[in-house]
């Protein structure tokens, strides 16, 4: 098995880090009513997708 031959220091440990933080989710606003959703999905308020109504939107709203 291939073994490490140096103790990664403190420094090289936290700059492979550096890449590991999380990136803000995207939202764009539904073109049907307005309301924000993530894209590529189906809108929670509206139940439209591509501007056509694909599910029944929830009882709750
Ligand atoms: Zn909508």
């Amino acid at each position: 098995m291939a073994v490490p031959k140096k103790k990664t220091s403190k420094s090289r440990r936290n700059m492979r880090r550096s890449h590991h933080a999380l990136k803000s989710e995207a939202i764009v606003e539904c073109a049907n009513c307005g309301e924000m959703m993530r894209p590529h999905h189906v809108c929670g308020a509206c139940g439209h997708y591509r501007k056509r109504d694909v599910v029944q939107a929830s009882p709750a709203s």
